[in-house]
């Protein structure tokens, strides 16, 4: 769910356009000692599904190794940095290559649970021809997606509660500041319990076997794609401008629904599909709209849709330098907006960001235009 996108992207982006360039360097490792800290503090030193004490947890990776494999080059993918066009930090966050065993890896669960409870949706021969990504290969992708978020966001609010203490390297110097971090933190933990519940979910599938997923849009196109994605995502703007989440809602009780999406690279295909919970009625006007639209159209809509919302996807290595382009930067640096004060233009900067119909500006990597073979 990307209500508000990660705090690290956002102080990144802030403190790398305000600050002279020899201290980026430093902000960079400054931010990525203190994150990687706070990763130390969360753990409790079990594992977040089975609760059984884990003396070195698992690497899991976001986007099933297997399909980062399928589009690598000498072990090696590329990431979001080398479009937004920060420069190379050499460390973790701000690296533009990134070997296959690191990307998107988070580490929450034991080896045990991660053998068990993705084996089915990470297992290539549940993508041939004839097969349909069924309920359980779809609860395992949405358990993955929320035990990583919800990891994730418990890094993010530990983050802003040492930003409120002494001793944070990030210092608020004014009310403003004060008010944002406020309620920034306010909206991060509604976020928390709403990817909580999303996970029991998952949960309930996988262990009833009933039904929890609408599966509405699923394609094997016969070729491989360079790129690899898979996360939940709050769209919020339709394909006919209209309002899917309100981001702006103050109500807590609002939930955010997500749309779930996967880029899967094959050996020899490339597997895509978007589903939503069983029930959400959110995203039902956007499926109409969106089933309207020819194969070319739609393929365009889901790869404007990864790099305006998303932030986990790889490439091939060789691609970027092929899609970069002034727009492609401009989608990809879109800016979160947080809270604004005046309710009259709220709707109107969010459909001028986040408009869909721009789908076209930008190169589609989806496309049998820019396959690898
Ligand atoms: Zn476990």
């Amino acid at each position: 769910m990307y209500k508000f996108q990660n705090l690290d992207r956002n102080i990144d982006r802030d403190y790398l356009k305000n600050i002279n360039p020899s201290d980026k360097i430093e902000r960079n490792k400054a931010l990525s000692k203190n994150i990687k800290e706070i990763r130390q503090l969360n753990k409790s030193g079990t594992c977040y599904y089975c609760g059984k004490p884990v003396t070195s947890y698992c690497k899991s990776h976001s986007i099933p190794r297997f399909c980062l494999e399928n589009i690598e080059e000498k072990g090696m993918v590329t990431g979001i940095n080398s479009i937004m066009g920060l420069p190379d930090m050499g460390v973790s966050i701000g690296k533009h290559t990134i070997g296959i065993g690191e990307a998107g890896t988070f580490s929450i669960i034991c080896r045990e649970c991660d053998q068990m409870l993705f084996r089915e949706y990470e297992n290539p021969a549940n993508y041939l021809d004839e097969a349909i990504p069924t309920q359980k290969m779809m609860a395992q992708i949405a358990m993955k997606n929320y035990i990583k978020f919800i990891h994730k966001k418990e890094i993010e609010i530990s983050m802003l509660e040492r930003l409120m203490t002494q001793g944070s390297d990030f210092e608020i110097s004014n009310l403003s500041d004060l008010y944002e971090v406020i309620t920034k933190l306010q909206v991060y933990k509604t976020d928390l319990i709403a990817y909580q519940d999303s996970f029991e979910q998952a949960k309930r599938v996988l262990n009833t076997g009933k039904k929890g997923y609408y599966l509405f849009y699923y394609k094997l196109l016969e070729y491989v794609v360079p790129i690899a994605f898979q996360a939940p995502i709050a769209l919020s703007i339709d394909l006919g401008d209209g309002v899917i989440n309100d981001v702006f809602n103050k109500d807590l009780n609002y939930k955010i629904t997500d749309i779930h999406i996967c880029v899967f690279p094959l050996l020899s295909k490339t597997a895509v599909m978007l589903f939503v919970e069983e029930g959400d009625k959110r995203y039902r006007k956007f499926r109409k709209q969106f089933k309207k639209l020819d194969e070319e159209a739609k393929l365009g809509v889901i790869n404007y849709i990864v790099f305006l919302y998303g932030e986990d996807y790889y490439m091939a290595k060789n691609v970027r330098d092929m899609i970069d382009t002034e727009e492609l930067r401009d989608v990809v640096n879109t800016i979160p907006i947080l809270w604004n004060d005046s309710p009259s233009i709220e709707t109107g900067i969010l459909t001028e960001k986040y408009s869909l119909g721009k789908w076209n500006s930008i190169p589609n990597l989806l496309s049998e235009q820019y396959k690898l073979r």
